[in-house]
C-alpha cells in the first residue's frame, strides 16, 4: 500500500490526473521526456499562412527546372525562411527526382509545366493528356506529391486544355510580373525589372534554370521585404482555394490590398 501511495505520488507530478494504480505505466512512458536512439526529429510546425487580403502578399514561381541552379536557388530560399512555387518540367523531374524532393521538403508548392515544354493551347486532346499524366507520374514518383497547378508553357492555352484540368482537377497559373530572364541572362536586369514592377498580390514568373536569374534572388527578396512584403505560395496567395479549370493571374485584382 505504501508502494502504490509513493507511486502516486511521484508520477502525479507529471500528470494533474490522479492514476489508477493500473494506468501508473502507460502515463509515465508518455511523459517521458527521453525519445527511443532510432526516434527522428519532428518536423518544425509550418507557421500559418499569412491573411492575403491584409498583408502585401507576393507568390515567386520558378518554371522549367529543376536543374543544377535549382539547388542554389533551394539554398537561398531557406536562408531567408522564403517558399515559393515551382512549375516543374517532367523530364527534367525524371531527371533530377532529389530536387523535386528538396522542393517539397522545404515546404514549397510543387506544380507541373508540362512534360516537354509543350505549346499545350495547340495541343490534341491526346497529346495534352500525355503530357499532363506523364509529368504528374514523375513528380509523384520523385514526391509522393500529386500537382494540382499548371502552368501551361508561353502561357498557351485552350478550352481543350481549360476542360482537362478542370476535369483533372488542376487550375490553371499565368503570371503578372514577366522580367523576361530567359532573354535577359543578366541578373541587375531581372532584379531592377522585377522591383519596379510588383505590386502586393502579384505572381512574379522566373526561370530557376538560368544562373543568372537565381543569382537576382536575393537582392529581390531582401529588398521586398524590408518594404513589407510577405512571400506565399501560389495557394496561400488564394486562400488556399484554388477552383479546378479556372485561370488565376494576380489576387483579386479590383480589391484594395495590402494596408498599411
Ligand atoms: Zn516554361
Amino acid at each position: 500500500m505504501a508502494g502504490a501511495v509513493l507511486v502516486v505520488a511521484v508520477f502525479g507530478l507529471l500528470s494533474t490526473l490522479t492514476p489508477a494504480q493500473g494506468q501508473v505505466r502507460p502515463i509515465a512512458q508518455t511523459a517521458s521526456p527521453k525519445a527511443g536512439p532510432g526516434a527522428r526529429p519532428a518536423a518544425p510546425p509550418k507557421p500559418p499562412p499569412p491573411d492575403c487580403a491584409r498583408a502585401k502578399c507576393l507568390a515567386l514561381t520558378f518554371d522549367d527546372g529543376p536543374a543544377e541552379s535549382t539547388a542554389e536557388l533551394l539554398d537561398i530560399l531557406a536562408a531567408r525562411k522564403v517558399r515559393a512555387t515551382f512549375f516543374i518540367v517532367g523530364e527534367n523531374a525524371a531527371k533530377h527526382p532529389d530536387l523535386v524532393r528538396r522542393e517539397l521538403e522545404a515546404g514549397h508548392e510543387i506544380a507541373d509545366h508540362s512534360y516537354t515544354h509543350a505549346d499545350l493551347g495547340r495541343a490534341s486532346q491526346k497529346e495534352i493528356m500525355a503530357e499532363l499524366t506523364r509529368t504528374q507520374d514523375a513528380i509523384r514518383r520523385a514526391s509522393g506529391v500529386t500537382p494540382v497547378l499548371l502552368r501551361p508553357p508561353y502561357g498557351s492555352t485552350s478550352e481543350r486544355l481549360t476542360k482537362i484540368t478542370r476535369e483533372l482537377g488542376m487550375a490553371q497559373v499565368l503570371w503578372t510580373v514577366d522580367p523576361l530572364d530567359w532573354e535577359h541572362r543578366d541578373t541587375a536586369y531581372v532584379e531592377r525589372r522585377v522591383l519596379e514592377a510588383v505590386r502586393p498580390g502579384y505572381i512574379v514568373l522566373m526561370h530557376d534554370i538560368h544562373p543568372t536569374s537565381v543569382r537576382a534572388v536575393p537582392k529581390i527578396i531582401d529588398r521586398l521585404a524590408a518594404e513589407g512584403y510577405v512571400f506565399v505560395t501560389v495557394p496561400e496567395l488564394f486562400g488556399g482555394r484554388l477552383t479546378p479549370g479556372k485561370e488565376y493571374v494576380q489576387r483579386n485584382s479590383g480589391d484594395p490590398q495590402g494596408l498599411p
